[in-house]
């Protein structure tokens, strides 16, 4: 068997870049050339909040559209019977099942098979520091949208995302972030190690 049967494509990038809108705008032009019950689009949503089911929700994308799907903390979690599959915030997807890594991966290769599958991800983060997991999908997609977003201080393209709120967690979805640019993340990183040696 084909371990991949599907076809992957992916929207990576820092907050703010439009990975979450690009989904939705996906999902509205599957929607509106569905002809049946199986091209409808399916969409869920990772979080770190605990699911003990897959909860029906509704939020909001940093642009202000509305998305409606699942939250979800599993790839077991997911129940699709349509050819077209949309996961967003797909850096979590390990999040609450790290020691079952191995068995997620092919209970996503199962749920796949046969299907147009959408991924949307963060790079890295706020530290600078790859996400493994978009980096593990990005490696099996046949295509991937790199997104930029504006820096927060200069306006100019912007791939890195700086964190305001004053938490020290990898992983806060409660936190403050903001896109920033390589310039600007570089002069911010000396400012901060002078503060640290003068302190
Ligand atoms: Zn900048």
């Amino acid at each position: 068997m084909k371990k991949y049967a599907a076809n992957i494509e992916m929207y990576i990038g820092p907050m703010y870049s439009g990975k979450s809108t690009s989904l939705r705008n996906k999902m509205a032009e599957l929607m509106e050339s569905a002809e049946f019950a199986e091209d409808a689009p399916s969409y869920y949503r990772f979080t770190l909040e605990k699911m003990e089911s897959p909860k029906l929700s509704t939020w909001k994308t940093h642009g202000g559209v509305e998305i409606e799907g699942a939250l979800i903390n599993s790839f077991s979690q997911i129940k699709c019977y349509t050819k077209y599959l949309l996961i967003d915030e797909i850096q979590f997807a390990f999040y609450h099942c790290e020691n079952n890594k191995n068995t997620e991966k092919e209970i996503f290769n199962e749920i796949i098979e046969g299907k147009h599958v959408y991924l949307a991800g963060l790079n890295l983060d706020w530290r600078d520091i790859p996400f493994q997991t978009t980096g593990y999908f990005a490696c099996v997609a046949d295509k991937i949208n790199i997104l930029q977003s504006r820096c927060h201080r200069c306006e100019k393209p912007a791939q890195f995302t700086e964190k305001i709120t004053q938490s020290q967690s990898r992983f806060d979805e409660q936190a403050q972030y903001l896109p920033i640019c390589r310039n600007c993340r570089v002069e911010t990183i000396s400012i901060e190690s002078v503060q640290k040696t003068s302190v």
